[in-house]
C-alpha cells in the first residue's frame, strides 16, 4: 500500500486553440469533421462496462441539416434501467474503497487523453451533434471538460485534507465516505463538458452512476464515455444509458438505494425529479442528495456611464453565441435613455452583420438551434412580439426550419417590463431591452432584482465604480455569478465557480470545491488512548 499524502498541484487551464485560417489545429478539426459527417456510426448502451443493444432505435441529427443522420441509438427499456442500477450498485464498493489517488489519477488521464488524442473527436461530435461553431466546441467539449476533471483533483486534495483537531489522549480524524447507494446523473444538451461533470464529479468522490444523457447531445457523450472507459475507468462505475428520461427517471427514483441526483437541465423537469423523491421519501436508505442547476433569465444592466461599444460586444456575444441555449446567456437588458440611442444604432449594425448557418462555414458567428420543439419555442416569443403593442422587434425576427433550425438574433424593446421575454426563459437568440429614464435608475434596479424568478447570472456596466458596487450590492440576491463590466456568460473552471439560486437551482457551484463535498458523507472517528475506567465525575465527590 503506498501510504504517501499525495496532493494535487493547482492546474493550469487547458489551452484554447484558435484554429486560425491554414492552422494544422484546424486542418485536424475538419479531417474529423468530414469523416463523421461521412459516417453513421450505432450507439448501444454501456452497461456494466458492457456494450447493450436493445432494438429500439433513435436517430441522432445534425441541427443545421436535420435530414443527415450522424447516427442511431438504442434506447434504454425497463429491464436496461434496473439492470444499470445493480451494475452501478455492484461496481460501488471497490470503486470506493479504491485509493482516491487511483481515482484522480483515471479523471486526470481522461483529461490527457481529450487534450491530445481526442480533442478534434470531441469537438467535431460537438459540433456537428450540437451545432456549436469551431470556437463554441474547443471552450466547452475540449477546454472546460479537461478543466473540471484536472481541478476537480485538486478540489479532492484540499477536501481530503482538511481534518479534525486532535488533542491529548485522542485523535480525530474525518473519513470523507461517498454516499452509500448510485447517484442518477441527468445531463442537458447544451455543454458536453457538464455533462462529463455531472458524472466524474460524484466519481471522484468515490460514487457510481447511472447516467441518462439529453437525446441531442448522445454523439458527443458516447463518446465521452468511451473516452472514460480507455482512462480505466472500471466497469458499472459509470453506466451510460440513453432512453425516455421519464422512464430512466421513475425507475431510478423508485430505488431504495437512489443516494442522489445529479442534474442540469430545465426548472420543468427539475420539480419533477424533486416531487418524485418526495414521494418516494419513506422507501430511501438515505435523504438522497439533490443537486440541480436549472434556467436563467439573465440580465445586462447599463448605468449612465457606461461605454456603449463595451455594452454593445457584451450584448452580442452575451445573448447570441451559442444562438443564446446557454444557462448564463443574457436576455434582457436595462439601459439609460441617455445612451439608448447610440447603444441601439451600435445593436442594430452588429446583428446585422451576424451570419447564421452551418457549422462548416466558419464565419457564421451562429449556427442552428437544438431541435425542431426548441425553434418552435422560440418562435412563438417572436411572433407574439410581433404583435404586441407593448414590444417591437428592433432586429432580426425572422426563423427558417426547412433545412436547419435557424433563427435570426432578434433583439425586442418594450415599453413593459414585466412583458412576458422580460421575466421567462427563452433559450434561444432572443433579448429584450427595457429603456429606463436616467432619473429612475434606482426603480430600474428594483425592477432588475425581482422581474424574473430566476438568480443565475447578472452584469453591469459602469466606468463610474462606486456605483458598481452599490449596484452590485443592491442586485446581490439576483445572480449567482456576477459581472462588472463583462457578458454574463463564460465562466471558467477555477476562476468563476458556477451556479445561481432562486430558481436557478441548489447553486452548488460546479467548477470549485463546494460541489464536490456533496457528494461526499464524512465520518468522523475519534479513538480514545487510555478509555476511562470509572464511570464516577470528580463533581460527585461532594
Ligand atoms: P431538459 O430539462 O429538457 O433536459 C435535461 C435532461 O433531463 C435531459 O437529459 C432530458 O432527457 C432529461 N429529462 C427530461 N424529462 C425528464 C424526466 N421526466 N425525468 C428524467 N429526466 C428527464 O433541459 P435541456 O433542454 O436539455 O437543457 C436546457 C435547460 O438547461 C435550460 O433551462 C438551461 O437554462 C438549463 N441549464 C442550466 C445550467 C446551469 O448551470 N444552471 C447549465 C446548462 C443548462
Amino acid at each position: 500500500m503506498n501510504n504517501a499524502v499525495f496532493n494535487f498541484e493547482d492546474p493550469k487551464n487547458e489551452h484554447v486553440l484558435n484554429y486560425n485560417k491554414n492552422s494544422c489545429e484546424k486542418d485536424n478539426l475538419f479531417l474529423e469533421l468530414n469523416k463523421q459527417s461521412n459516417e453513421q456510426i450505432e450507439i448501444p448502451l454501456i452497461i456494466g462496462g458492457k456494450e447493450v443493444r436493445t432494438g429500439k432505435i433513435g436517430k441522432v441529427v445534425m441541427p443545421h441539416n436535420h435530414s443527415h443522420v450522424l447516427a442511431t441509438y438504442h434506447m434504454a427499456t425497463e429491464k436496461e434501467v434496473k439492470l444499470a442500477i445493480n451494475e452501478s450498485l455492484k461496481a460501488f464498493k471497490e470503486w470506493s474503497d479504491l485509493s482516491w489517488v487511483v481515482r484522480a489519477s483515471i479523471l486526470i488521464k481522461a483529461a490527457d487523453l481529450i487534450s491530445m488524442r481526442y480533442r478534434y473527436k470531441l469537438n467535431a461530435a460537438t459540433m456537428l451533434g450540437q451545432s456549436k461553431s469551431v470556437y463554441q466546441a474547443e471552450i466547452d467539449s475540449s477546454c472546460e471538460t479537461i478543466d473540471f476533471l484536472r481541478y476537480n483533483a485538486f478540489f479532492a486534495s484540499r477536501i481530503y485534507s482538511e481534518q479534525p483537531k486532535s488533542t491529548f489522549n485522542q485523535l480525530n480524524r474525518m473519513e470523507y465516505r461517498p454516499l452509500e447507494g448510485f447517484v442518477l446523473t441527468v445531463s442537458p444538451f447544451n455543454f458536453t463538458a457538464i455533462a462529463s461533470n455531472l458524472n466524474m464529479s460524484p466519481v471522484l468522490m468515490g460514487n457510481t452512476t447511472v447516467w441518462k444523457p439529453a437525446t441531442t447531445s448522445i454523439l458527443s457523450n458516447y463518446y465521452l464515455m468511451k473516452i472514460y472507459q480507455e482512462a480505466g475507468l472500471p466497469d458499472g462505475v459509470v453506466n451510460f444509458l440513453p432512453g425516455s428520461g421519464s422512464l430512466i427517471g421513475n425507475i431510478a427514483m423508485q430505488n431504495k438505494d437512489l443516494a442522489g441526483i445529479h442534474f442540469t437541465g430545465s426548472n420543468a423537469t427539475f420539480n419533477s425529479l424533486w416531487r418524485k423523491i418526495s414521494e418516494n421519501l419513506e422507501n430511501y436508505k438515505s435523504y438522497p442528495r439533490i443537486v440541480g442547476e436549472t434556467g436563467g433569465k439573465d440580465f445586462v444592466f447599463v448605468h449612465p456611464s457606461a461605454k456603449p461599444l463595451e455594452v454593445a460586444v457584451g450584448i452580442i456575444r452575451g445573448a447570441f453565441e451559442y444562438q443564446g441555449q446557454k444557462c448564463s446567456a443574457a436576455s434582457r437588458a436595462y439601459i439609460p435613455k441617455s445612451l439608448w440611442k447610440e447603444i441601439k444604432d451600435l445593436l442594430i449594425q452588429m446583428a446585422s452583420e451576424i451570419k447564421v448557418g452551418d457549422v462548416y462555414d466558419v464565419s457564421n458567428f451562429m449556427n442552428a438551434v437544438i431541435d425542431e420543439g426548441a425553434f418552435d419555442s422560440i418562435m412563438g416569443y417572436i411572433e407574439e412580439a410581433k404583435k404586441s403593442t407593448v414590444a417591437k422587434i428592433i432586429t432580426g425576427g425572422n426563423g427558417n426550419k426547412s433545412h436547419g433550425y435557424f433563427i435570426e438574433p432578434t433583439i425586442i424593446v418594450t415599453t413593459d417590463p414585466n412583458y412576458r421575454t422580460m421575466h421567462e426563459e427563452i433559450f434561444g437568440p432572443v433579448m429584450t431591452i427595457y429603456v429606463y429614464d436616467d432619473v429612475d435608475m434606482d426603480k430600474a434596479i428594483d425592477l432588475c432584482d425581482k422581474t424574473s424568478p430566476y438568480g443565475l447570472t447578472g452584469a453591469i456596466f459602469s466606468t463610474d465604480r462606486v456605483a458598481a458596487s452599490n449596484i452590485c450590492e443592491k442586485l446581490r440576491f439576483s445572480a449567482g455569478n456576477f459581472y462588472i463590466n463583462d457578458k454574463p456568460t463564460g465562466a471558467m473552471v477555477g476562476y468563476q465557480p458556477f451556479g445561481g439560486a432562486r430558481g436557478s437551482g441548489t447553486n452548488d457551484k460546479a467548477g470549485g470545491y463546494l460541489n464536490l463535498l456533496r457528494w461526499t458523507s464524512p465520518r468522523t472517528i475519534k479513538e480514545t488512548f487510555a478509555p476511562a475506567t470509572d464511570y464516577k465525575y470528580p463533581f460527585m465527590e461532594g
